[in-house]
């Protein structure tokens, strides 16, 4: 009787919700799959994403129809059919991609992307039984409305992130879900159900036998979106996907300009940086060399000299591990080694690190600096304002920079009677500093006036 009543429950949730907007393309896909006699199913990401009033960035399609059929059925449009292995066909329709995959179950999965082996399976309750969180086990087809045998729907409405049948099976099978858990609760603001978060929490270490380019794209679009809130509850999950975090986790500073310890303060530091992802990775990672930079002075003061360079070196490696794009494991790394540079409301070092970094750079390690003070938890962070102020004061005075910019080169200078060699850089060194420090007006007479006087 209890069961009927849910049964009863879960139908009218159904009905009572609006109707799936899908674009043109999916709708087409959608048709063509079921004229030919197959089913055609709306879901995953899009169809929770729809749920919630949300835009879904891209609609992925299920079938009965096996890939060969689906190829077979789509021939006059352009193909994608790099994953057909495992079952999916991407079909070209209005320069969009819809992707088409055949019901499927599916294995471990040991390499980045793709699962070890898959099994194409004759109904969509069972594709929608590997999936991994009831939110993201739905389906939906214009005709026959919402498919919901895990109770998507009611965790969607009651803000509970739950897995699909056994948290410690589903997270044993494969880890990477405990990151994609956080991730959506994150995302969606879930609260994850107390069994599923006691099992992410207790298969945490099993993150580090996953690839780690998987934990890297996973905790890449996780970072941006994370809280210091967030970063604090699920603590025990970072550290075990970040293991050179660890030895921050609960490490007392003695220090009186610090109100929390490493890992409380990197959590505060992340959430006060904006949403750009070197910048995150820069904050997250920027203290980790500290613990082992510790020490304690005779009035029983902490200090942690080196530390900038000790963690912009560990962050390299992690980093590296991780097989990060090379760019932004070098922005990260340099904003990482400069954070503890002292930057003063001084237009003179201004021009001077702005010579030496780029515009952006310097901006990026400004931030970075900021949020440094502010998740101290003591420190005011007010000065920053006068050196944000300066900085656009300078770049606007359109100052020469840097040697390609100085009114003279080295040519001008061997025409003079220079030898080639470092005492003409060191003239054009000389030269740049004295018109950053407006000893001099960039002008190629006044400039070779004062070369002369040099030579
Ligand atoms: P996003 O908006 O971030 O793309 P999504 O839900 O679409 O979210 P995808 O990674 O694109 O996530 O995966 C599509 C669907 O495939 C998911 O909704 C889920 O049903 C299933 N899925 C993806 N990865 C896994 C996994 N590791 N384990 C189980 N199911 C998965
Ligand atoms: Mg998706």
């Amino acid at each position: 009787q209890e069961e009927e009543k849910q049964q009863k429950k879960k139908q009218k949730l159904k009905k009572k919700q609006p109707k799936m907007l899908l674009p043109w393309a999916v709708g087409f896909c959608m048709e063509t799959l079921e004229r030919a006699g197959f089913e055609a199913y709306a879901v995953g990401g899009c169809v929770r994403d729809s749920l919630l009033g949300l835009c879904p960035h891209d609609y992925d399609l299920c079938t009965n129809a096996r890939p060969e059929e689906t190829a077979a059925l789509f021939a006059e449009h352009t193909l994608v059919r790099s994953g057909e292995k495992h079952g999916t066909i991407g079909v070209v329709v209005d320069s969009q991609v819809v992707e088409i995959t055949t019901y499927r179950t599916e294995g471990g999965y040991q390499d980045s992307r793709h699962p070890d082996w898959v099994e194409f399976v004759s109904c969509l309750q069972e594709d929608l039984a590997r999936r991994d969180f009831t939110v993201n086990a739905m389906a939906y087809n214009p005709r026959t409305g919402y498919e919901d045998p895990f109770g998507g729907l009611q965790d969607l409405k009651d803000g509970v992130l739950r897995t699909v049948g056994d948290p410690r099976e589903r997270f044993a099978e494969d880890a990477l879900r405990i990151l994609r858990g956080v991730r959506f609760a994150v995302r969606f603001g879930l609260t994850p159900e107390d069994t599923t978060l006691q099992a992410m929490k207790e298969l945490a270490p099993s993150m580090e036998k996953l690839a780690r380019e998987r934990v890297f794209d996973e905790l890449s679009k996780l970072l941006p979106q994370v809280s210091t809130e967030d970063l604090l509850l699920y603590k025990d999950i970072f550290v075990q996907a970040l293991p050179a975090l660890a030895p921050s986790v609960d490490f007392d500073q003695h220090t009186e300009h610090h109100r929390y310890d490493v890992y409380t303060h990197t959590a505060h530091v992340v959430g006060a940086m904006p949403p750009s992802l070197a910048m995150r990775w820069a904050a997250l990672l920027h203290d980790c060399g500290k613990p082992a930079t510790f020490q304690l002075d005779e009035e029983g003061k902490g200090h942690f000299y080196g530390h900038a360079e000790l963690s912009a070196k560990m962050a390299e490696e992690t980093l590296l591990e991780l097989k990060a794009p090379t760019a932004l494991r070098k922005q990260a790394c340099f904003l990482i080694a400069h954070h503890m540079t002292p930057v003063e409301p001084d237009k003179r070092q201004l021009r001077r690190l702005l010579a030496e970094y780029s515009e952006e750079s310097l901006r990026q390690l400004l931030v970075l600096q900021r949020a440094d003070v502010l998740g101290k938890g003591t420190g005011d962070a007010s000065g920053f304002q006068e050196v944000f102020r300066l900085l656009e004061e300078v770049l606007s005075e359109a100052n020469c920079l840097s040697l390609k910019n100085l009114a003279v080169n080295g040519k001008d200078l061997l025409e003079l009677g220079f030898e080639p060699g470092p005492e003409l850089g060191e003239c054009l060194n000389r030269l740049l500093e004295q018109v950053q420090n407006e000893e001099l007006p960039n002008e190629k007479e006044a400039l070779l006036t004062a070369a002369k006087e040099l030579l």
